[in-house]
């Protein structure tokens, strides 16, 4: 076995461990103070409440180790286990050798569509089982067939476009292509960004300019106050899926769009909303934005640099198993085998995040009343079952958010 096979294997068991290992911290965080709510939140959230955020979380640590556990596996099979040559062999056997653009594609597609069926059970089982089970599921299996249709569908329209423009920079590669690759990109990324909310998302869902209401009238003196220019306020039928909650925005300069799911506007009041919009705002006008994607580009820019380095190193395919060195095949070995390196970005990106959060929360006891927001994550801390009790190891590492407790503290100490 070659030493890079070794590495390779030890990288796979070391994310494999601090993955496990954080899930399990969490369940036992969570089952830990199963028995009694934190004293912060005794009024406001009940016993029965508690300990269905505490089941729900301990299920999905669970499923997640179980899903951690069949990803490894399956990485193992495609690489030293030779699923990538079987694939890439009928490929192709499919078709014919003078268009390796075309037979990489098709490898990619196929590829692409064993790794969905590895993680079927796992969404089906989570939707009809664990969301099921705690009350959050609003989705009849037909649904649930049409969306895995329709976004497999508008994936393979967005994925294959940009895969063979890679490709083909990566079969004609010279000294800089690297920088050409990085600029179509993110210019191809921007233009997802653009047409997202006018394009994709109305495909799944239907949004609604919201009706004159108690809650509109609040929102729309927020606007004003805060100067926030926007195209409309939008209600979106989360409830078709989901009886979780959430708001955000889409779209750019004065197209954008502030978009509220049906099931947050039932769970809060009027006063409690607009300081959910004015957190929202707060991303806005701290640039939280622009600051991510700047972010991303970076190391978009840095990833591609590798990968244009590894197109011609016969050790990389050889160490993890793979006998075809092509544009394809690296594409491929690079996208399972990437994520591996980049484990330590996911706790400082998460770290940017809560920051971001604080920040929001600040503007938003600015523009608005911190209480009534501590009173809206309250009302959503519950009615989406999220711990009040998380890990702290695991909240480091994996929340975009901050920890219920500390992020109220945060508020509660801005109150006027
Ligand atoms: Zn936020």
């Amino acid at each position: 076995m070659s030493d890079i096979t070794l590495a390779f294997l030890a990288l796979v068991f070391f994310n494999l461990i601090i993955r496990f290992w954080l899930y399990q911290r969490q369940a036992v965080s969570v089952i830990r103070h199963r028995s009694q709510v934190p004293e912060a939140f005794s009024t406001a959230i009940g016993l029965d409440d508690h300990q269905k955020a505490a089941d729900y979380t301990v299920a999905k640590m669970r499923l997640g180790q179980i899903q951690l556990c069949v990803e490894t596996v399956w990485l193992l099979v495609l690489t030293l286990g030779g699923g990538i040559n079987s694939l890439y062999g009928w490929a192709l056997d499919l078709m014919s050798a003078d268009t390796p653009l075309l037979s990489g594609l098709v490898f990619l597609a196929m590829l692409g569509v064993a790794s969905g069926v590895i993680d079927l059970p796992f969404a089906i089982y989570r939707q009809f089982g664990l969301e099921t089970r705690f009350g959050f599921n609003r989705m009849t299996p037909v649904l649930f067939v049409t969306d895995l249709i329709r976004s497999t569908l508008v994936g393979a329209l967005i994925a294959l476009p940009i895969l063979s423009l890679l490709m083909w920079l990566l079969q004609n590669a010279g000294p800089t292509t690297w920088i050409w690759a990085w600029l179509a990109w993110m210019g191809f990324n921007m233009l997802l960004l653009f047409l997202y909310p006018v394009l994709i998302a109305p495909l799944f869902n239907k949004f609604t300019p919201m009706p004159d209401s108690a809650h509109k009238a609040k929102l729309e003196a927020l606007l004003n106050r805060c100067q926030f220019q926007a195209s409309g306020l939008f209600v979106m039928d989360g409830s078709r899926r989901s009886a979780h909650a959430n708001a955000y925005f889409t779209g750019f300069g004065r197209n954008r769009r502030i978009v509220l799911f049906d099931t947050l506007i039932n769970q809060l009041t009027p006063d409690q909303l607009e300081a959910v919009l004015a957190h929202e705002i707060g991303h806005y006008q701290r640039k939280h934005l622009p600051k991510r994607l700047l972010t991303m580009s970076l190391i978009s820019l840095a990833l591609l640099w590798v990968l244009f380095q590894l197109l011609d190193a016969p050790w990389f395919y050889q160490g993890l198993g793979v006998q075809d060195a092509n544009p394809a095949t690296a594409l491929a070995l690079f996208s399972l085998a990437m994520p591996l390196c980049l484990l330590p970005l996911t706790p400082l990106s998460n770290a940017l995040s809560r920051k971001h959060e604080y920040e929001a929360d600040a503007y938003a006891a600015q523009s608005s009343e911190a209480s009534e927001l501590v009173h809206a994550l309250v009302t959503m801390y519950r009615e989406n079952a999220a711990t009040l009790t998380p890990d702290s190891m695991y909240s480091l590492f994996h929340d975009s958010h901050p920890p219920a407790a500390l992020r109220i503290a945060h508020l509660q100490s801005m109150q006027r």
